[in-house]
């Protein structure tokens, strides 16, 4: 169960916390648990495998291509 990624600290509160969620069986994100920014759901029912979609998820991440959740503290 050893999943090979290299998330970068979140872009939105600089916290190396981040890590890949799954999403019931389907898809696959990147959440920060620190600010609760997220990537979008990477899908991996469609022809493309799990691992596929959590490279996906990372390089959103890494690309700092994120939501940022905006949640009160
Ligand atoms: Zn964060």
């Amino acid at each position: 169960m050893t999943e090979e990624y290299e998330l970068e600290a979140c872009k939105v509160c600089h916290e190396d916390a981040a890590y890949v969620e799954e999403e019931g069986g389907w898809c696959v994100y990147v959440v920060c648990p620190h600010c609760g920014t997220l990537t979008a759901f990477c899908r991996y029912d469609k022809g493309q495998s799990r691992e596929e979609a959590v490279k996906q998820a990372v390089d959103l991440w890494n690309m700092g291509k994120v939501i940022a959740e905006r949640r009160g503290e």
